[in-house]
């Protein structure tokens, strides 16, 4: 709204002022030179007047004179005035009187005192010879009169009529100047009014004042205060005789009158235009401001976040356009927050919803207390290799690849989500546990028969864990966290599906809290090495260890590598601790060097480690310490070099050259075979203590370990057989030719101080002679 009225505001600012400065400069110039016109004309015309009125009362004095003499010398009217009757006098004057338009007719013989009059009251004054014409107050009125002398021959008397001076001389006067008309007369000092033409309003006093001061001049003048002006010309009514004065005035006002009605007009004209202005310009401005606002309050609505509204467009005007392009920027608007909310939700690489995405529907299904429903958690396997064998580009084409093979082939009510980059979820809705795993085993098929790339199909592994809802949990959180327990479960157990167990919560916990504080433990040296000796068989002597991680925790107490090594390689620190072991092992073999010359120690590789940069790092930390490649052995399993063949092989060689054994570790719990590790630089073979064990109760055992040896030998391997728990197992190894022993029966991995003890105290066995041909190795690792 306040832009509304300051628009209206300034629009009739801009429009009425400058159009009212205008008028009122317009009328107060036309008022000024006006009314100096106006009474400019005025006055010419009062001269005009005062003019007109002398002439024409000269003239009439002159008639009023002449008529008197002609009756003077009338013969009949002599005779009568000769006899001195005075009745036949009076009704004689009173008969020439009303012929000549006097009011008064009166005769005074030459010897009497008293005249004979139509009037007692008129008493002619006889001075002069000649006709004398005066003015004078008869009973209260005032009088032209004319006295002749009346001659038969001689002078016999004098002969007056009076002409009364009223309002039929005045309107004769009004009726020729056109201005109002009056006469004063002269009473002791002051003058009074004796006739007034009938046309004007009343006499203004300031006239008769006017009347004395100009005593007969013409001059017009003005008189009277600013707002009452009158203008005033006076005429002697007698030429000479300035008692008697003929007023010929006007009032400015009156003067002004049709001046001032124009002046009206004008004004009104102004007004009517002002308003008018002022209509158009609201009108302009309402519509304007009308408009705007609309569309303030559109982009008002825009800025709320609804873009559905339509942008208000009338007319074909610059608002229009306005308003169009306010619309085209509101659906840009709208577009492009779609595709923000959109790739919030979304994995821009498959275009699946993400874990937001997930959480949404999960959510949802738990507010609504849906009936059971089910999660899939999918975690891709060997991702990593795939990548850095195969290349970041094919890896993508695979996720995406297996991204729509999971939307295929989940059920068509079933929501597929990629939450992670090798990790997808499926909710299945009204799925109960058995179906839920049904529907993860095919889902695994599906993908274990392959995905296509290029020409060939590529088989994918996964590992994918089910929870259901109610049992697994109500909430988004505990069914997502369910699920991923049951994953890790597949995970560590190496199984393709695994539903969550319930009471694995806990584990899960600890699982997480280990994770976190690895790093921490290795910087505080919580983590040890442990040794475990390692039994030369053909000499009964101390020929090796193995380092084992142990992790003193303060809160957890002590941990075995089952719970920390699998956490370790999930989060990635594995190679740090698989380092730090290292530098340990090379550490303590430097102090052993003197005491113990041919002392091997082994320390165990996770499939993470193998990569190009671990040569490096074992050769510096060697180095530095000063002791010979060939006093360390490495020990990886099948599964974590087979996962890429090329990089093992490498990264092996390379140990080597430093002089370092390698030895493939857990041999015969894997699928491969012999054949297989063939490809690789090893040095040593350690038979899984599985076989071991129960040597001494397990004949088929036996057999395995006895074939095993020998075809190890036959590709010049070490062999190390691990699990050893008692003598008799012992003395069969020692029996089959295998190099070396290790187990509890000779010792448990023990902290250093322990172990150096250990080999103080170990007094050599005495086995049997060797069968077959001398060993041509020496101490294993
Ligand atoms: P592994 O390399 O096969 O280690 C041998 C395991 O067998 C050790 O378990 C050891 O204590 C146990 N053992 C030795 N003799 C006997 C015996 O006579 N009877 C029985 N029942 N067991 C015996 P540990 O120390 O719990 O280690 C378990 C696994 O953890 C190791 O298996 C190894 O794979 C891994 N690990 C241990 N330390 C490290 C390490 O520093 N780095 C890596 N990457 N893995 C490690
Ligand atoms: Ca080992
Ligand atoms: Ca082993």
């Amino acid at each position: 709204m306040t832009l509304r009225l300051s628009f209206l505001q300034k629009l009739l600012l801009l429009t009425l002022a400058p159009l009212a400065i205008a008028q009122t400069t317009t009328i107060l110039l036309v008022a000024g030179t006006a009314e100096r016109e106006v009474l400019a004309d005025a006055k010419r015309g009062l001269g005009v007047g005062a003019e007109v009125v002398g002439e024409f009362l000269g003239s009439r004095q002159s008639d009023l004179s002449r008529t008197v003499e002609v009756l003077s010398s009338d013969f009949a009217l002599r005779e009568v005035l000769a006899t001195g009757d005075a009745p036949s006098i009076r009704s004689a004057l009173d008969n020439h009187a009303q012929r000549i338009g006097a009011d008064i007719g009166a005769f005074i013989a030459l010897d009497e005192a008293t005249p004979i009059s139509t009037d007692g009251s008129l008493a002619p004054t006889i001075d002069e010879d000649t006709a004398t014409i005066s003015v004078q107050q008869l009973g209260g009125a005032s009088f032209q009169v004319v006295t002749a002398p009346v001659r038969a021959p001689t002078t016999i008397g004098h002969l007056t009529f009076a002409f009364r001076i009223d309002q039929r001389l005045t309107d004769r006067l009004q009726s020729l100047t056109g201005v109002s008309v009056a006469i004063a007369q002269r009473v002791s000092d002051e003058y009074r009014s004796v006739a007034a033409s009938t046309d004007g309003e009343r006499m203004p006093d300031a006239v008769l004042l006017e009347a004395k001061a100009s005593a007969g001049g013409d001059m017009v003048q003005a008189v009277g205060d600013d707002r009452d002006r009158t203008l005033v010309a006076s005429v002697a009514l007698v030429a000479g005789q300035g008692d008697t004065q003929v007023l010929l005035y006007q009032q400015t006002a009156q003067a002004m009158a049709p001046y001032h009605s124009a002046e009206r007009t004008l004004l009104s004209l102004g007004f009517g235009l002002l308003g008018l202005v002022a209509l158009v310009s609201a009108w302009l401005a309402s519509t304007f401001s009308g408009r705007l606002s609309s569309l303030t309050k559109a982009a008002e609505r825009v800025a709320r976040g609804d873009y559905q509204a339509p942008m208000p467009v009338r007319s074909d005007d610059e608002l229009a356009r306005l308003a169009t392009s306010f619309g085209r920027m509101q659906s840009a608007i709208a577009d492009r927050e779609a595709q923000i909310r959109h790739r919030a939700t979304h994995d821009p690489l498959t275009d699946l919803p993400n874990q937001q995405g997930l959480l949404d529907v999960l959510n949802k299904y738990g507010a609504a207390a849906a009936p059971s429903y089910a999660l899939l958690s999918v975690a891709l396997a060997r991702m990593e290799n795939i990548a850095s064998s195969l290349g970041r580009s094919n890896a993508d084409i695979l996720l995406r690849r297996t991204a729509e093979l999971l939307r295929t082939h989940a059920p068509a009510d079933g929501f597929v989500a990629h939450t992670g980059t090798n990790e997808f979820a499926i909710v299945l809705p009204k799925t109960d546990l058995p179906a839920a795993l049904e529907v993860a085993t095919a889902l695994d098929e599906r993908l274990g028969a392959g995905v296509p790339l290029d020409a060939t199909r590529m088989p994918m592994h996964a590992h994918i864990g089910v929870a259901a809802s109610p049992v697994h949990g109500e909430d988004a959180d505990t069914l997502l966290r369910s699920a991923l327990v049951a994953r890790a479960d597949a995970l560590t157990s190496n199984k393709p599906v695994s539903e969550y167990r319930c009471g694995r919560q806990d584990h899960f916990a600890r699982r997480l809290q280990v994770m976190n504080d690895l790093r921490r433990a290795l910087a505080e040296g919580e983590i040890q090495a442990y040794y475990q000796p390692k039994i030369d068989l053909s000499t009964g002597t101390l020929g090796g260890a193995e380092a084992l991680a142990r992790w003193i925790h303060p809160t957890l107490g002590f941990l075995a590598p089952d719970e920390f090594i699998g956490a370790a390689e999930e989060s990635g620190a594995i190679i740090h601790l698989t380092r730090y072991m290292i530098a340990t092992v090379i550490t303590d073999l430097a102090a052993w060097r003197e005491q113990h010359p041919n002392l091997r120690v082994a320390v165990n590789l996770s499939t993470q480690d193998v990569t190009a940069s671990l040569p490096d790092f074992v050769a510096t930390t060697l180095a530095a310490q000063g002791v010979p490649g060939s006093a360390l052995t490495l020990e990886v399993t099948e599964s974590s070099v087979m996962e890429d063949l090329t990089l093992a092989r490498e990264v092996l060689s390379a140990l080597q050259a430093t002089g370092v054994h390698v030895a493939i570790d857990d041999f015969g719990t894997g699928h491969s075979s012999l054949a297989h590790l063939k490809a690789l630089p090893l040095d040593q073979l350690k038979i899984d203590q599985a076989f071991v064990r129960e040597l001494a109760s397990n004949p088929e055992d036996e057999f395995i370990v006895r074939t095993t040896i020998d075809l190890a030998h036959s590709m010049k391997l070490h062999v190390v057989a691990e699990g050893v728990e008692d003598e008799y197992s012992v003395r069969t190894l020692a029996g089959f030719g295998c190099d070396y022993a290790q187990g509890y029966f000779f010792s448990k991995p023990v902290p250093r101080d322990e172990f150096e003890r250990w080999a103080q105290a170990f007094e050599p066995m005495h086995l049997e002679e060797r069968r077959g041909e001398q060993r041509p190795f020496s101490s294993a690792g």
